[in-house]
């Protein structure tokens, strides 16, 4: 699982993305949700193109909604043993990997005022929800990394001891402005 923390965001990530990505940046608004869709888009081309062999900008992402045919579903790698989860939140972008397939869905939320069980109880919820939810799916609470207050929750159906959570920050180009 990689995180990175929002101020890693800069415009020459639109470089990494396709197209339809950079048309859904132009498009978001309020900014930070720009920043968000921005840095989350160009995290899962970093680290599947890392694992693939492949310049992030060369990994065929498709990001067809299974409801409705929008641009906008969870992202997919076809032709590729990779599932990916993407999820933001305040200052946190997270992208979590399974190698060889199965279902994974991973959630971060800003804790903000409200209580941590509360937030706890909606990340795992989501969670589940976006590893396509029934049974035989392990929970894991996660530490936050980069910033505090923040509650990172990833349920997948793979037997797993640990659950490695990286700073991704490095793993970016930097900025060049
Ligand atoms: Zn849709």
């Amino acid at each position: 699982m990689f995180t990175a923390g929002l101020t890693a965001a800069h415009v020459g990530l639109l470089e990494l993305l396709d197209d339809r990505e950079r048309q859904r940046v132009d498009r978001a608004v309020p900014e930070a949700d720009r920043a968000r869709f921005l840095l989350g888009a160009a995290l899962l081309r970093t680290v599947a193109g890392a694992m693939l062999d492949l310049p992030a900008e060369a990994v065929a992402v498709d990001r067809t909604c299974s409801q409705c045919g929008r641009w906008h579903g969870r992202p997919r790698l076809p032709g590729t043993a990779l599932e990916m989860s993407v999820s933001h939140s305040g200052a946190i972008v997270t992208v979590a990997v399974l190698p060889g397939g199965g279902r994974v869905g991973v959630d971060v939320e800003r804790t903000g005022d409200r209580p941590v069980r509360e937030v706890v109880a909606w990340t795992i919820a989501e969670a589940q929800f976006k590893a396509g939810g029934g049974p035989g799916l392990t929970i894991h609470r996660l530490p936050p990394p980069v910033v505090p207050r923040h509650v990172l929750t990833l349920a997948t159906n793979r037997a797993a001891a640990t659950v490695e959570v990286v700073d991704a920050t490095t793993l970016l180009p930097p900025s060049t402005s």
